[in-house]
């Protein structure tokens, strides 16, 4: 995980794959006619395979995976990622060639959490947990996280056994989804995702 350090002196988590506070994606007006063309053209391909087969036989599920990446692709490749300082309010932009650009608010009156969810107190938070390596001085260690974040409680603990760090991950899991407060949990090893959960629509249409 890097961290992104602000003029100001404020250091903050900059992860695009995580939905960490005061991070988001922003998109040109010019780049929305793609992402929408690219929407529906995967919603045609996907109602298309459903009438074609059972959506549980196995070609289906790798067509499914393979219009979920694709749906994927079409947002990151057509947006930027954007974080805000909350300690100053800075917004740090990239650009297409990936370099930053910052921001600073005209004054102490605009927000410093302008990236928070449009729905506010009722977002739904996740929930991470990380084993990872690190090489320093030529010798790889491992540590490890979890981290998560919703409209009633915040947490991130450090771990240096993957056995620790597997219980309390589930433990923590099993609080925050029996209280209906995350929308997704993923729990990765190294590159392998051990644990996967991630809140269907319909449970969260109303939040
Ligand atoms: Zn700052």
């Amino acid at each position: 995980m890097e961290k992104e350090k602000c003029i100001c002196g404020h250091e903050f988590e900059y992860d695009e794959s995580d939905p960490y506070r005061g991070q988001g994606r922003i998109i040109a007006r010019q780049d929305l006619g793609n992402v929408m063309s690219s929407i529906i053209y995967l919603i045609n391909k996907a109602m298309k395979l459903a009438s074609e087969i059972d959506l549980d036989e196995p070609f289906a599920l790798k067509q499914r995976q393979y219009l979920n990446s694709q749906a994927h692709s079409a947002i990151i490749f057509n947006t930027r990622h954007i974080s805000q300082c909350m300690n100053c309010g800075r917004l740090h932009i990239r650009d297409s060639e990936g370099n930053k650009h910052i921001y600073r608010p005209e004054n102490e009156q605009h927000s410093h959490d302008i990236l928070i969810s449009r729905k506010c107190d009722n977002w739904k938070g996740y929930l991470r947990g990380r084993w990872v390596k690190q090489a320093q001085d030529q010798k790889i260690f491992w540590y490890g996280f979890v981290k998560w974040d919703t409209d009633q409680s915040q947490g991130d603990l450090r771990f240096s056994d993957w056995e620790t760090l597997q219980n309390e991950y589930f433990r923590i899991f099993e609080d925050l989804r029996s209280n209906e407060l995350i929308y997704s949990a993923f729990l990765i090893h190294d590159d392998d995702v051990t644990h996967r959960y991630v809140r269907k629509l319909d449970d969260s249409s109303n939040s």
